[in-house]
């Protein structure tokens, strides 16, 4: 008698012209992110996989692979390019990742707004608003590789949040067309708010197809290194910065020694025990850029236009957010990181007093940004040396204790993550909504499945 064959098996019969991936080391690689970034995220998910990959081509495909898999009852772990930093694509359940990036047209670009389809890579789309003379209002460093989907799935902003804040902020999403996860999958438009519900949920509420986003007009950028040998005046210039309204910018970002030690790359322009401000300017407002770090002390170190930039493929923007931490981990695998809010108006005090209490443990490295509310503060992802996961959860706790937001990185439990606690009721509608049968990752939620005897 032959042996039964398994859902899985099933499945690739049913739906044999999608483009699967079936060779293991594949799947293993696909069922994994930059959670390695943790060592405590690495222990708990390098064994985690999925049993196959499917790369969908059309919302056609997508509905009957989503219908095929809810008819049985397996789950499905969304995937954009795969560089989330918690375990975000990592299947906890097995079942099937269902990799976007075949999913990746243009619909259309407006003045100062464009929507597209979720598989997009974020890069590909700004080719695309740049035509206009457009760009995207926040960019992860990662923005190569990582897709339009991941960046609202996963994400938070990056590059240009210094201007337009967090992704979450009212204005720069407008609306997503999103599909439920049942045998007859619906497509729903969601404008606004309601769509900023399925937001940094990790893929665990609906499948996002298509994103509307607003745009920024885009300007020559002009990339600077500037250097001081005094850890507060360093810090005091990219406030500084970050705070004149006149000089026109992309992107603010300090680095306390010893971090530009770690940025190997860039060695030749960061003297060995520097602290460094990295930034983009619009070209235009190089003059008072100069003004500025003259009056601080500093010296330019790099300078690139945006010409430059554009022949030689290396951007300065591969050096900021989570980035840094990435080229720090090239050098000094021991290293990890922390994801920490500042208060407004009281960020440089806490960041030097934060800086001088871990020094020679966590190791400063903060983004200028707005908050949701407009205003201007900072964002740090400082390196910590590692030395146990006790010491981690110390460290962790006396940021929190002196008043500090810590978006702890070495979870992979959404409610432990950024949303710090149960999700809001709203959220949680919208995944009895778009995915009843609870196949989103099974495992990524904690209250999912709802308690036994919990309002409906
Ligand atoms: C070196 C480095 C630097 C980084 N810098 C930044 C930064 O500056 N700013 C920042 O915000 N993040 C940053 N990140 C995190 C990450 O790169 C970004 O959030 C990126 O936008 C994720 O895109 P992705 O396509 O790789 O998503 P993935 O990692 O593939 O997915 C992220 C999450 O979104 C979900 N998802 C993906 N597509 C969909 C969809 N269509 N529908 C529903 N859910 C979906 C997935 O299930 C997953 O939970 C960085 C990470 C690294 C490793």
């Amino acid at each position: 008698m032959n042996a039964p064959i398994s859902p899985i098996e099933q499945l690739h019969l049913e739906l044999p012209d999608l483009d699967w991936i079936t060779d293991p080391s594949r799947i293993a690689r696909l069922s994994q992110d930059f959670a390695w970034f943790s060592p405590v995220l690495h222990r708990q998910l390098k064994d985690k996989v999925a049993d196959a990959v499917v790369r969908p081509r059309t919302e056609d495909e997508i509905r009957v692979l989503v219908s095929a898999c809810a008819r049985r009852k397996l789950p499905i772990t969304i995937r954009g390019s795969g560089t989330g930093n918690y375990g975000q694509t990592t299947p906890l359940a097995g079942g099937v990742v269902l990799d976007m990036t075949g999913y990746n047209s243009v619909c259309w670009v407006q003045p100062g707004v464009a929507r597209a389809q979720a598989g997009i890579r974020l890069a590909e789309l700004e080719k695309h608003t740049r035509e206009s003379g457009q760009e995207l209002r926040c960019l992860p460093s990662t923005y190569r590789s990582a897709t339009l989907g991941g960046l609202f799935g996963g994400g938070f902003g990056g590059v240009g949040s210094i201007n337009y804040g967090p992704l979450a902020a009212p204005g720069n999403v407008l609306g997503i067309r999103a599909m439920t996860i049942e045998p007859e999958p619906q497509v729903v438009e969601l404008r606004g708010a309601e769509a900023l519900r399925m937001h940094h949920v990790w893929g665990t509420n609906g499948l996002v197809l298509e994103i509307e986003v607003g745009l920024a007009p885009a300007h020559p950028w002009l990339e600077t290194l500037v250097v001081f040998d005094d850890f507060d005046r360093a810090l005091a210039f990219g406030d500084a910065l970050a705070h004149s309204p006149g000089i026109i910018k992309r992107e603010v970002a300090f680095f306390g020694s010893p971090v530009p030690d770690y940025l190997g790359q860039l060695e030749q322009y960061l003297p060995r025990g520097c602290h460094a401000v990295l930034s983009l300017v619009a070209q235009a407002c190089e003059e008072p850029l100069l003004q500025l770090v003259a009056a601080h002390g500093g010296t330019v170190t790099y300078r690139k236009t945006a010409e430059e930039v554009k022949k030689s493929n290396r951007t300065l923007m591969e050096f900021t957010w989570n980035h840094t931490t990435l080229h720090a981990l090239k050098i000094d695998k021991s290293l990890t990181y922390l994801q920490t809010s500042f208060t407004p108006g009281e960020h440089v005090r806490q960041i030097r007093e934060m800086a001088s209490r871990f020094a020679g443990e966590v190791l400063m490295h903060a983004e200028f940004l707005r908050g949701m509310d407009g205003r201007l503060t900072t964002s740090a992802l400082q390196l910590v040396r590692f030395t146990t996961e006790e010491r981690l959860d110390e460290i962790i706790a006396l940021h929190r204790e002196s008043g500090l937001r810590i978006n702890n990185p070495h979870v992979f439990i959404v409610e432990d993550g950024k949303a710090g606690g149960p999700l809001p009721p709203e959220v949680i509608e919208m995944k009895k909504r778009f995915d009843p049968l609870g196949l989103l990752n099974p495992g990524k939620l904690r209250d999912w499945p709802a308690p036994a005897g919990a309002a409906p």
